[in-house]
Parts: C-alpha cells; structure tokens; sequence
C-alpha cells in the first residue's frame, strides 16, 4: 500500500548531522508509528514519506526550515545570576522556561557572576538532518485515530 496525506506509517529510521553523525535511531528497539497530517513528524520527513510503499527503504535531507526551523538569535538571552538564586547552574543544563514565546525548553550556554546565558533555540535548529528510513508498514487510519489526531495500538497510545 502506498503512503498517502493520512495514512498510519511504521518505520525505522536512523537521523544524522549532514556530517554524518548520527543523532537517534529506531532500529534494534521499537519502530516508530505515525499519523501523517498531525504533525507529529517534521514536515519535510512527512513530504518525503508520501508515495512510498511499505518494505521500501530511501534516504532524504531535510533543510533547517522543513525540519526544527532556523536558528533565531533573539532566544539567546542574558538573565540575571539571581534568577537561578540557589540552583547549581552549569552550561549545558536544560530546564523548562516560561518565555515569551510560551513554556520552551532552554539550555544554559554560559554564566559569568551576574548572568546566565540562556538559548530557547530547539536543539537541532539550524541544522540540516539527513535521515535512513525503512517503511515497514502503511495503512488506513481509523476514524477514531483520526479524531484522536494520533495513532492507537502498537508503538501508539494505549487509551
Ligand atoms: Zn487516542
């Protein structure tokens, strides 16, 4: 069966840097099930899924804008040290924030005695993602699962 706008996909798939590093991988544990048009994978991996069969396998690169989006240099901001009165903040940590633009997650880059370098930047913003992936089953979406807006049963939700 081909892939159409609302079909249920099961996949593995292996997602690396352009340099070939590799950032996570399906294969040896679960495969992945989704339903397209939810919005549940990135855009530009749904657009390459469609039209392709199940057993197919194929590789695409996916660009910043299809995938988590451009870098914005107004997520990186400088708060004051006495925000975190308390905490051991160390670069790399990763926090939930209330933001501007909503409840993101942020990542501590810097510190100095008086601020914190926070970047609410997704962490693969900017960055462009090759992806491997095996099409291992396609089919028709329930009604329910398409009122849900998700996939139900295996690799799905169990409600
Ligand atoms: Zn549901």
């Amino acid at each position: 069966m081909q892939i159409s706008p609302n079909s249920v996909v099961t996949l593995h798939y292996t997602v690396s840097t352009e340099d070939g590093t590799e950032l996570d991988s399906s294969t040896g544990g679960e495969p992945l099930s989704a339903l397209l048009g939810s919005r549940f994978l990135i855009s530009g991996l749904e657009d390459a899924l469609q039209g392709k069969s199940s057993g197919e396998k194929f590789e695409v690169t996916i660009e910043p804008e299809k995938a988590y989006g451009e870098r914005l240099d107004h997520l990186v901001q400088a708060v004051p040290a006495t925000m975190f009165d308390g905490m051991d903040v160390e670069p790399g940590m990763q926090f939930r924030a209330t933001t501007d633009a909503g409840e993101q997650s942020v990542i501590v880059v810097e510190k100095t005695d008086d601020e914190v370098i926070i970047d609410g930047n997704h962490p693969l913003a900017g960055i462009a993602l090759t992806f491997s992936v095996e099409v291992l089953d396609v089919r028709e979406p329930t009604q329910e699962e398409l009122t849900h807006g998700h996939v139900h049963g295996p690799g799905g939700c169990n409600h």
